[in-house]
C-alpha cells in the first residue's frame, strides 16, 4: 500500500523537533519505498562492516521514530509495530508520561549508583513492585539491568536462602544469554552453540504443551514431579524457574492446573518457586502478571521488558526472607535501578494503570482470537492459535501436522515487506508471535492481522 501523505502526516514526519510527541505520529501503515528502502540498505551495509554478524535484526529496517502502533523508518515508511521490541515497549514508544518523567530525570542527576547515595526513585519502584506483585505477603524488591541479570540474582537469592544448589528450568524456557541462563535456556541454536561448558547445576524438566503433548495439566505435572524426584532430588533442589506463558519458546500456555500444582509441590518441598514474567508481566496478558490467571503466587517474580517503556531496568521481587538471606553487599551492581529508568518505571506503571492497558490487552486478545482462530477454521496449516492478552500466537503446520518453520519464514517475510513488523519464535521456529503495543488502535492491529493472513494465504 503506497499513498501520498497528507499534510499533517508529512510535516509530523519531518518536523522531527525535540518538543514533538511522537506518539502523535499518524498511525498508519503507508509504504513509501520498497521495505527496506535505499536508507535503510546503506546503513545495514555499515552495520555488516561494524557490527558483528550474530547480533542479527529481524529485519533490515532503520527505526527513525516510533510511537502508539507504528515505528517509521529511516525511508520514511511508517510500519505497524505486533513485536513492541520484543515485548518491551507495552505502553507505546515514547509514551508521554515516560518522556516527561526521564527528560526531567536527565536534567537533575543521571547518576550516583544507589549502592554510594541512594535516590528515592528506586525506592519508590521497589514499593510499586512489591504492592503490584501477586501476593499480599511481607515483600522486598532489588533492580538490576536486564532480564538475564536478574534471572541471574533470582538463583543467586534461592541459592543462598535454601542453602541448595540444584536449579530446575524446563523444556522450551528461555530465560536469556549470560552464562548461566544460557544453561536455563533450552534452545542450542542460536543461543548456546559452542558458547559452553555451561554452569553447573541445572536440570531441565519436561513442560506442558497441550497442543504438542495431549497430556491434562496434572498428567504433564506429574511426568516433571517424577523426572525431577528421581534425577535431582529435593533435597538439593534450590528453585524451579518457569514461564508461566513460555514466550520464546512459543507461547505455551501450560494446560489448567499445571502452573498450581508445581507452586504447591515447591511449597510443600522448600523449594522456591521463581516466575521468570519477563516477557509476561505487566499487563502483557491482559493481567499484571500472567501468574495470576493461575492464581498462583510465585516466592520470587523476575521482571524486565515491558518494565520501563524501553529503558533499561530489570527487577526481582519476592518474599522478605528470601531477599534478605544474602548479606550486606551481596546483591547490586554498577548501574543497577539507574535514576533514568526508575523515573521511566514509574511513568510506565502509572500509564498501565491510568489508562487501563490491562483492559486494552483483553481487546487485543479478543480481535486477534478472532480474527486468527475464523482463519484456522478455513486452513489446516494454522495447526493451534493460543495466548493471552497481548501476547497470541499462531504455530503453523505442514499435513502431517509437523512445524514447518520454512512457511512461517516466508509468512514473517512477505508481512514485513507490506509494512508489518513482526517476529517469529518456537522451539521448531513454527510460531508467528504477535506482541503489539498495548497502545495500538485495534483497526491497526485488525489491518495487520489482514496483512499477515494474506501472506498466509499467498505462502
Ligand atoms: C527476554 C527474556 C529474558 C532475558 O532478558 P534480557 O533483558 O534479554 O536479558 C529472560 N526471560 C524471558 C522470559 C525473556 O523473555
Amino acid at each position: 500500500m503506497t499513498t501520498a501523505p497528507t499534510a499533517a502526516e508529512s510535516s509530523t514526519a519531518t518536523a522531527a523537533t525535540p518538543g514533538d510527541r511522537p506518539h502523535s505520529l499518524p498511525q498508519v501503515r503507508r509504504l513509501r519505498t520498497t521495505v527496506p528502502g535505499p536508507i535503510s540498505l546503506e546503513l545495514m551495509e555499515r552495520k555488516r562492516s561494524a557490527v558483528p554478524t550474530a547480533v542479527g535484526t529481524t529485519m533490515p529496517v532503520f527505526a527513525a521514530r516510533a510511537g502508539g502502533g507504528v515505528v517509521v523508518d529511516v525511508d520514511g515508511n511508517s510500519l505497524i509495530d505486533l513485536g513492541s521490541g520484543i515485548a518491551v515497549t507495552g505502553v507505546g514508544n515514547s509514551a508521554p508520561r515516560v518522556v516527561a518523567a526521564v527528560t526531567a530525570q536527565v536534567a537533575d542527576f543521571t547518576h550516583t549508583c544507589f549502592m554510594i547515595t541512594p535516590y528515592e526513585e528506586y525506592v519508590a519502584v521497589a514499593e510499586r513492585l512489591n504492592a503490584l506483585t501477586p501476593g499480599d505477603h511481607d515483600k522486598r524488591t532489588a533492580l538490576f539491568n536486564s532480564g538475564a541479570e536478574a534471572v541471574e540474582n533470582a538463583i543467586k537469592v534461592a541459592r543462598v536462602a535454601t542453602g541448595r544448589t540444584a536449579v530446575v528450568a524446563f523444556d522450551h524456557a528461555y530465560h536469556g544469554r549470560t552464562s548461566l541462563t544460557m544453561a536455563l535456556t533450552a534452545k542450542v541454536k542460536p543461543y548456546k552453540h559452542g558458547f559452553g561448558p555451561f554452569s553447573p547445576e541445572v536440570y531441565r524438566a519436561p513442560t506442558s504443551y497441550p497442543y504438542r503433548d495431549g497430556l491434562t495439566g496434572r498428567q504433564a505435572l506429574d511426568r516433571a514431579i517424577a523426572q525431577i524426584t528421581t534425577q535431582v532430588g529435593v533435597e538439593n533442589l534450590a528453585a524451579v524457574i518457569i514461564e508461566p506463558v513460555q514466550g520464546e519458546g512459543g507461547f505455551i500456555v501450560p494446560a489448567d492446573g499445571f502452573l498450581e500444582g508445581l507452586v504447591a509441590w515447591c511449597r510443600e518441598n522448600g523449594v522456591v518457586f521463581i516466575a521468570d514474567e519477563v516477557q509476561t508481566g505487566f499487563a502483557r496478558t491482559g493481567a499484571m502478571f500472567a501468574s495470576e490467571h493461575s492464581g498462583i503466587v510465585p516466592d520470587l517474580v523476575v521482571m524486565a521488558k515491558g518494565i520501563a517503556g524501553g529503558l533499561p531496568l530489570s527487577a526481582v521481587t519476592g518474599r522478605t526472607e528470601l531477599m534478605e538471606a544474602p548479606g550486606a553487599g551481596g546483591l547490586g551492581g554498577t548501574y543497577g535501578g539507574n535514576p533514568l529508568a526508575c523515573a521511566a518505571a514509574l511513568a510506565t506503571i502509572e500509564t498501565y494503570e491510568a489508562d487501563d492497558l490491562i483492559g486494552a490487552a483483553r481487546a487485543i486478545e479478543e480481535v486477534a482470537l478472532t480474527r486468527l482462530r475464523a482463519a484456522q477454521a478455513q486452513d489446516p496449516r494454522i495447526g493451534d492459535v493460543r495466548g493471552r492478552g497481548a501476547m497470541i500466537a499462531v504455530e503453523l503446520v505442514d499435513a502431517e501436522g509437523a512445524p514447518d518453520a520454512a512457511l512461517t519464514q516466508r509468512v514473517v517475510k512477505a508481512a514485513h515487506a507490506q509494512g508489518v513488523i513482526v517476529l517469529t519464535c518456537g522451539t521448531y521456529g513454527n510460531v508467528v508471535r504477535l506482541l503489539p503495543p498495548l497502545t495500538i488502535p485495534l483497526d491497526l492491529l485488525e489491518e495487520g492481522l489482514d496483512v499477515l493472513l494474506d501472506a498466509l494465504a499467498a505462502a
